[in-house]
């Protein structure tokens, strides 16, 4: 049986999602023979490959970047899993929602930054005006609330997932700590 080639991303997230992946502790060696981790910030890989199987993506969609990025990211890909609640509802990324970009970057850049007193406009990429949901977007296939969701649940999606099952999520998640 070929492996299922896997990969995480992060965009607009705390990397709490990624901390919770990585509490599976012994449960990752567990997987490892079913799957071959292509491409994570966990890794060393520069560039989305193609053909992905299973991507889980932690965050929310904020930026022009993230936009560009997960419309990639869903081209190559067979399963798409929103992961956390950044990613399945916005959360805490949303919470700028209720104001402008401006107020928001004036807030960071200006009003609470000690020195160099500016907003960027090279490095940063540009936010979008809101905040939102990685599924307002692209399609998703599986959506793991929580924040984070815990180990036991992010193990059940990857072993149904490798045993070529959609999980049922119903009763083992829960939005929020
Ligand atoms: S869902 Fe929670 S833990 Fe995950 S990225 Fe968002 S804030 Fe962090």
């Amino acid at each position: 049986m070929s492996k299922v080639r896997f990969a995480t991303v992060w965009m607009d997230g705390c990397s709490g999602c990624h901390m919770s992946f990585l509490d599976m502790d012994e449960r990752l060696l567990d997987l490892l023979p079913y799957i071959d981790v292509v491409y994570s910030p966990l890794v060393d890989h520069k560039e989305y490959p193609e053909n992905v199987d299973v991507v889980l993506i932690e965050g929310a969609v904020s930026s022009e970047e993230d936009l560009v990025k997960i419309r990639k990211i869903r081209q190559k890909t067979k399963i798409l899993v929103a992961l956390g609640d950044c990613a399945v509802t916005s959360n805490v990324p949303g919470m700028r929602n209720r104001f402008t970009v401006e107020a928001v970057e004036h807030r960071a850049y200006i009003e609470n930054a000690q020195t160099n007193q500016q907003i960027p406009n090279k490095v940063i990429p540009a936010l979008l005006e809101k905040s939102r949901p990685v599924h307002e977007f692209v399609k998703v296939d599986v959506f793991v609330p929580g924040c984070p969701p815990d180990a036991d649940a992010i193990y059940y999606v990857l072993t149904e997932l490798v045993s070529g099952r959609l999980p049922d999520l119903s009763g083992k998640t829960h939005f929020g700590a």
